[in-house]
């Protein structure tokens, strides 16, 4: 960080119902450069999203400027009393100003991991930075993750919010519109629009003042595609820079060593033939050494569900996903061999064309119409309908952490480089 860098970081400001963390973000970012603190950048940082207590999709937001700390922290703490609802129990902001780099293990643990206030207190302390929390503090994880964080791969995603006269009302967003902005420009933007599902993905449901937002690799390219939306009148728009759509909650893991609330990234061998359950769940188990890892791809995941049976026993892949509830919830799989899928049966009977049956332990088969032997049995090589490759979950059911295959394949062995299960 040079000198005169500031780093503001908020969290946990969202209310059922009400603002969202992005939306406070973006109004403290203008008010600090009305006030003479200059921003740089404006991010938007997803945290684990399996953290329990955490809020909607787990979002922190931090505003780099360049300025007084003081000023900062005062407009900061302003914005969250003005707006953020303290009364609400759910909701326990944290404010961060910091203009000292935080150990970026603060946001590393934070996004993979589940962290404690008094850690984070500790941690803010140690750095000199100025910090509040409200209610129970939890705000804190987010804001300090949010200031100490590094993106070693970032995307971009472009909010539109809402007139406030219009929030909590249908939102006017022409869906015909964001289908052709995302075909102008896919796969430098991504997750508008669900092809496959007929869907639209952008346009939340909930009450909050986000009209839309448009993902995608560059400002250019948010930028691009949002020209070609039609919408009611936004009230303002921000470009975030995010770490959505980078992995970054995925670590590696071995079979039979994962914590709950963490997210992996674990190679191995299919066990058994994948199986659909009660409400067209499907499970299938990983197999290493004595260790088994059951594997789901639930209802929602719709058409990613036929790749996912399309798996059979010896089959080698990597799976990514979160592990709860002592199953790993799959975001995508790598393919990385196939298992020769071949069982035998018993030959028809060379002499008479019937079915022959096995003439006893080593002794070939034998045809009880004729008497005709034969000593080899008949191999059946099963087709495979699914190919050496990446595998990942359609846009609707998309956690906005991981990463989309139009982006290039992961490379492997991932998550390696971000620590240890
Ligand atoms: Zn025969």
């Amino acid at each position: 960080m040079a000198i005169g860098c500031l780093r503001i970081g908020l969290d946990d400001t969202d209310a059922p119902g009400g603002l969202c963390t992005t939306w406070l973000g973006a109004v403290l970012a203008s008010r600090l450069e009305t006030a003479g603190v200059p921003v740089r950048e404006r991010r938007l940082v997803r945290l684990n999203p399996n953290a329990p207590f955490r809020t909607r999709g787990n979002a922190a937001i931090a505003v780099l400027a360049e300025g007084d700390p003081a000023l900062a922290f005062e407009l900061a703490c302003a914005a969250v009393e003005e707006f953020a609802p303290l009364d609400a129990p759910m909701t326990n902001p944290g404010v961060v100003v910091a203009d000292r780099p935080l150990p970026v293990a603060c946001y590393r643990s934070a996004v993979t991991d589940l962290c404690t206030v008094g850690d984070t207190v500790d941690t803010l302390d140690a750095a000199g930075a100025r910090y509040r929390g409200y209610g129970n503090g939890r705000g804190l994880i987010g804001a300090a993750a949010a200031v100490a964080a590094e993106f070693p791969d970032r995307t971009y995603e472009l909010l539109a919010y809402r007139e406030p006269s219009r929030w909590g009302r249908p939102r006017e967003v022409n869906a015909d519109s964001l289908f052709r902005a995302e075909a102008a420009t896919f796969p430098q933007t991504w997750d508008s629009v669900d092809r496959e599902n007929d869907a639209v993905v952008c346009v939340p449901h909930t009450p909050d003042p986000v009209l839309f937002g448009i993902r995608g690799e560059s400002p250019e390219w948010v930028e691009q595609a949002r020209s070609l939306v039609l919408s009611e009148p936004a009230a303002f728009e921000t470009c975030w820079t995010t770490n959505q759509g980078t992995d970054a909650h995925l670590v590696a893991g071995l079979c039979g060593a994962l914590r709950e609330g963490r997210s992996y990234a674990v190679e191995g061998t299919i066990a058994d033939r994948p199986t659909t359950g009660p409400g067209g769940h499907v499970t299938v188990s990983l197999a290493e050494g004595d260790e088994r890892l059951r594997c789901m791809a639930y209802e929602p995941t719709k058409g990613f569900r036929t790749v996912v049976r399309a798996l059979r026993p010896g089959d080698r892949v990597v799976v990514c996903g979160s592990y709860r509830h002592g199953s790993l919830n799959l975001e995508k799989f790598a393919v990385l061999e196939l298992a020769a899928c071949a069982t035998i049966r018993p030959p028809p009977c060379p002499a008479c064309g019937r079915r022959t049956t096995s003439a006893g332990r080593d002794r070939g088969w034998k045809c009880r119409a004729c008497g005709g032997k034969v000593r080899e049995p008949e191999v059946v090589v099963e087709e495979r309908t699914i190919a050496p490759g990446w595998y990942e979950v359609p846009p609707i059911a998309r956690r906005h952490l991981a990463r989309p295959l139009c982006r290039g394949p992961p490379e492997l062995p991932i998550g390696l480089d971000r620590g240890n299960g």
